[in-house]
């Protein structure tokens, strides 16, 4: 994955962080020589691993510095989860398919990523018990921001999540300063559904 393949993303930290975290480690080997290619790719369930240009620009828009803690909801494949353990020293991540749960644990353990934590479980309540979060990252789209990532998220803490319809969304960067919330749109983008309490119906 290189700066070239990344069009629009500045943040030279995320550009070196991708070029460094083999995403063909997180698919199935029949797709490796596809594996580097700018798009999303099936891994099992029904679901997918994110387009690269998304995984670098949900994470520029978290703007970590390094010591966040951090909840992921939507595992997948595990690959946006290395990513973001790259930049921060706790990462909380919840997926609601066991099997995508445990490959991603496996993965991520064998590569040596330590510092992951994974559930199995439905995301888009959050999870109270390690809140308050400096980032959340959702990587499933919701009909509406969930009021218990909201609740979850520390102040001055950033949410980044695609909202809108089924099958279009916009990516959303949600900043909770005191009592006030503030919402930036970043960009149109199409996410699998966030299914659950505080997502879309299964
Ligand atoms: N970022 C992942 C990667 O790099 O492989 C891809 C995530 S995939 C686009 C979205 C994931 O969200 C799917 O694995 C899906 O099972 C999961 N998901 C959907 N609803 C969920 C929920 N309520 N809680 C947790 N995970 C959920």
């Amino acid at each position: 994955m290189v700066s070239t393949q990344l069009p629009g993303i500045r943040d030279e930290r995320v550009l070196e962080v991708m070029s460094r975290v083999p995403r063909h480690r997180f698919v199935d080997p029949a797709l490796w020589p596809q594996a580097y290619s700018d798009y999303s790719l099936p891994i099992g369930a029904g679901q997918t691993i994110s387009q690269p240009y998304m995984v670098a620009l949900m994470t520029e828009s978290l703007r970590l510095s390094g010591g966040e803690k951090i909840l992921e909801i939507g595992t997948g494949s595990g690959y946006q989860t290395a990513i973001l353990a790259e930049f921060s020293a706790r990462i909380f991540s919840i997926e609601r398919e066991p099997s995508l749960a445990q490959r991603a644990r496996e993965i991520l353990s064998e590569l040596g990523y330590e510092n992951v934590v994974i559930m199995v479980g439905d995301g888009s309540k959050g999870w109270r018990q390690f809140s308050p979060y400096d980032r959340i990252l959702v990587t499933a789209s919701a009909p509406e921001v969930p009021y218990s990532l909201v609740e979850q998220l520390s102040d001055n803490g950033l949410l980044v999540i695609p909202v809108g319809e089924r099958d279009h969304q916009v990516l959303k960067v949600i900043e909770k300063k005191g009592r006030e919330v503030v919402a930036d749109d970043i960009c149109g983008c199409s996410f699998v559904p966030l299914i659950g309490e505080e997502g879309w119906p299964g």
